[in-house]
């Protein structure tokens, strides 16, 4: 049942934290009624990860023009070739990765009168993924990103390693809790409002480790 496990998953993290926390429901791999579906149970922000399926989910089939209200954020690797449809369908891309992939976004942005949000994808555990920058590396896409007028920097984005370790997630989500309070003393908390962190298998970890933002697929559609 859809529409109570979104209810569960609101309900156990309003348990664990008194802070507001987002809940992006990722609909990647999802039929336009199961989207129906959990926008009836309460989502506004929707997560998908491949500009194809987004797009004839949400411009084809209309899927924007029926939900206006809510917001979709990508959240697979962009390739900067595809920012044009990117643009049309996000409200925000989760994983900006790249100075390339920003300049790119800018200047369609720029083209449409539009502008877009971004949170930069942080590669925080190392050689587990293929995407993201490393942690080293963040400061540097910071400070380019401050110099773009149609991408609006808002905040950090990572993945835990796939474990059901609790211990490594924790590091994980501590290590970008750390990096973001240092961000922000240094560039200003405007730029870093949102620490999106946490799926299905270690959302309750990542809201303890203070995460404003979790992404979660797997926990709302199946069961
Ligand atoms: C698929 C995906 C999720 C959701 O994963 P679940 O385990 O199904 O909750 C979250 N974030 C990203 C980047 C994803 O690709």
């Amino acid at each position: 049942m859809l529409n109570v496990n979104y209810k569960n998953i609101v309900n156990s993290i309003s348990q664990l934290t008194d802070r507001d926390v987002e809940v992006v429901a990722v609909t990647k791999n999802r039929s336009i009624g199961e989207i129906r579906e959990v926008i009836s149970a309460g989502a506004r922000i929707l997560g998908e990860n491949r500009i194809e399926e987004a797009f004839e989910k949400f411009i084809e089939r209309g899927l924007k023009a029926e939900f206006p209200e809510v917001q979709v954020h990508m959240i697979g690797h962009l390739q900067s070739k595809k920012v044009k449809k990117a643009m049309e369908i996000f409200d925000c891309v989760q994983s900006l990765d790249s100075k390339k992939l920003a300049g790119k976004l800018n200047a369609a942005c720029g083209e449409a009168g539009k502008t877009i949000d971004v949170l930069i994808e942080v590669n925080v555990s190392g050689e587990e993924q293929k995407y993201g920058v490393a942690p080293g590396d963040v400061e540097e896409l910071v400070e380019e990103l401050k110099l773009l007028k149609n991408v609006r920097l808002k905040g950090l984005m990572a993945m835990a390693p796939f474990t059901f370790d609790k211990e490594i997630q924790r590091e994980t989500f501590r290590g970008l809790r750390k990096l973001s309070d240092k961000l922000s003393e240094k560039f200003g908390s405007d730029y870093f409002q949102v620490l999106s962190m946490g799926m299905s298998n270690d959302y309750q970890v990542a809201v303890e480790e203070g995460a404003n933002m979790v992404r979660i697929g797997t926990a709302i559609f199946e069961d």
